[in-house]
């Protein structure tokens, strides 16, 4: 066996991996990754995964004016029930 002591196993460092991703860090550069080709693989999954949910939901926030519309419809629709 060929262990080097200062490197982090594989689920040591999976399990530092959502606080490394949130700190904002350069993951690239850390040293497991270095090393191991399945945290590279894993990470660049994460990030597709995680490029593609943006493009799935976006954060959007509703303007005002969308409730104003909602709100008329449904007084319109009220409305129309009323008129014969
Ligand atoms: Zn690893």
């Amino acid at each position: 066996m060929n262990q080097n002591s200062n490197q982090i196993g594989c689920a040591a460092f999976q399990a530092q991996l959502p606080e490394l991703i949130g700190s904002g860090e350069n993951l690239a550069a850390h040293p497991h990754l270095q090393v191991c080709e399945l945290c590279r693989a894993l990470l660049k999954d994460l990030e597709t995964i995680a490029e593609a949910a943006r493009q799935l939901f976006p954060i959007v926030e509703p303007p005002d004016e969308l409730w104003e519309q909602i709100e008329s419809a449904i007084r319109n629709e009220s409305g129309s029930q009323q008129a014969d």
